[in-house]
This record gives C-alpha cells, structure tokens and sequence, in this order.
C-alpha cells in the first residue's frame, strides 16, 4: 500500500483530505501582492525565500493554485476550484488555458458527476473557475450533481454595486463561473457558522474578503484548518501585518489574521493555506513578534530563524 504522504492523503477521523493541484508555479511579484513589501524584506529573507518560494532571478513568488478534496462517509466535498480552463481573463496566466486538473480529480478517483458539495472559500478568480465549464459555448455546472456552498456575505458582497470591479482587472470571472451556478439552481447560501458536523464546519475569516471562510476538518485528537486565502505565502508569518492589494478590507485582513496565528501558533493544529506550495499543510509557530511555519512531515521550519 502507498505511503500516506506518496499519494498525499491524509486520514482525520472518518474523513480524507487530498490536494487537486492545477499549479504551481513562480506567479505572482512580491510588490505586486505587498504593498509593504520592499526590496530590503527580500535581501533579509533571501537564504530561505529562494527557490522554494521564490524565484530570485524572476521576482516571483511561487504561488499554488490548487483544490481540496475531502471525502467523508460517502460524502465527496471539494474545498475551491482553482482557475478553471477556457477562461477569457486579462492575466496571461489565467487566460484560455487548458489545464489537466479534471484528469488529477479522475487520478483520484472522483468523476464530476461523484461530487456532492462544492465550497467556495471565497468568490476570487483563482478559486471558483472549475465552477463550470465551456460546453457549446455555453457556461454549465462542471459538477451536475452538486450543491455549490457559498457564504450569504460573500454573495451579498459581490452582488452588490460597493463591489471592485473585477472585470477590468481580472476578466469577468462572476458571470462564468458563479452566475451559471445560480441559474442552475444548485448555488446555496450559508451562514457563517455552517457546519456539516461536529467533525467539520466553517469559520468565518473576514477581511481578504467580506465573507472569507475558513474549514476546520477535526476527530477526538487533531484538527486541520484550510484557511483559504487568510494568508497568501509564508512571508506573511515573518511580516503578519502584510495584507494582499487583492484584500477587500486589508485592516480587517490583518486583524483577522493576527487573531488566528496568535491562536493556533505552537498547536499541533495543521494549516493548509489555499496558496502554499506542496505540501501545503503545516504548523504555525511563534517567533518572538511574528511567526514561522513549519510543513507537516519535515522537522525545520521553512521560514529561517528556527528557535
Ligand atoms: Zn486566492
């Protein structure tokens, strides 16, 4: 039998958690992303920032973008789906790609039509494109079968005129990928404390996004938290007070995600933040004013200044 971490399958409980990668890759520039972020912050984090986080010569932090897959007594859930193919999006990146990801899902053993629930962790581009696919020029339900779980506030947010604009930026990403959900009647609005049961239910985690949610899978010893987009890329424990130009409100970003180290810092609770490279999950730990991260299954922390 395969290794748990080989295939990359953890066991919580009655549950499995797998990743769905569709990329990994040098993406994003440190002062695109951070506004705070100067040339001096890199220089000072370069032994362990380069390669593994970053790509020295490009200027680019490694990004992932990825989905979770989590299967619980029959219930097959999928946690964000990534960027998605065919898309028309003003980044290159992200423009009419064509990505394997549906074939790794099959790899793991899930068709589209087996999925029961997808949640969104929020309504970002780079997590809701396999919401659908292009057939016959038309945006359908990638999942026929599914519910697609989205938080009330996120929805009120993005639905309403106070929202940016995302088609200038980004391509429009609602009209392709979260409207066709609707129209299908499968979209279904929660409330923030939702749960599924007492091994798993979500968190709200305000700020990247008005509505942001968090997922806590847990059994009688452990817990794992996917954590979305509450932090970007492990830079954000050397500096927690670094919020994203993508944060809906970076203040209240900050806030929430100085309130969530501070609690989780020196706990065996594994985080999976939406964007880390593999393996993604790790343990969060206290250093002095701000923190470092250490990756489940490896004995350093990947952030330099090990106690
Ligand atoms: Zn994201």
């Amino acid at each position: 039998m395969a290794d748990e971490r080989e295939i990359g399958e953890l066991t919580i409980g009655a549950m499995t958690l797998r990743r769905i990668v569709e990329s990994e890759v040098p993406l994003l520039s440190p002062f695109e992303i951070f506004p705070d972020c100067e040339p001096g912050h890199l220089a000072a984090n370069d032994p362990w920032l380069a390669p593994r986080f970053m790509d020295r010569t490009a200027q680019l932090l490694v990004i992932a973008i990825q989905s979770f897959l989590i299967r619980r007594g029959g219930l097959t859930i999928l946690v964000d789906t990534c960027s998605g193919n065919d898309k028309d999006r003003k980044r290159p990146f992200f423009d009419h790609r064509d990505w394997p990801w549906l074939a790794r899902l099959r790899a793991a053993g899930v068709a589209p039509e087996q999925v029961d629930i997808v949640l969104c962790s929020h309504l970002h581009v780079d997590h809701v494109g396999w919401n659908t696919r292009l057939e016959n020029g038309r945006w359908v339900p990638t999942f026929p079968n599914a519910r697609y779980l989205i938080s009330r506030r996120e929805w009120e947010y993005w639905k309403g005129s106070t929202a940016p604009n995302g088609v200038v930026r980004t391509g429009d990403y609602i009209a392709d990928s979260v409207l066709p959900v609707f129209a299908s009647g499968q979209a279904e609005l929660v409330d923030d404390d939702h749960a599924f049961g007492s091994d798993l239910w979500l968190e709200t985690t305000p700020g990247h996004t008005p509505g942001h949610l968090a997922l806590h899978l847990a059994d009688s010893r452990r817990q794992i938290i996917l954590s979305g987009d509450l932090m970007h890329h492990p830079l954000q424990l050397r500096y927690p007070d670094w919020s994203t130009r993508f944060c809906a409100d970076p203040g209240r970003a900050r806030a929430t995600r100085r309130d969530f180290l501070a609690r989780h810092a020196d706990t065996d609770h594994v985080i999976f933040p939406a964007h880390f490279p593999s393996p993604t999950g790790g343990f969060v730990e206290r250093r002095g004013d701000h923190y470092g991260f250490r990756f489940d299954g490896e004995t350093h922390g990947c952030t330099g200044d090990d106690r």
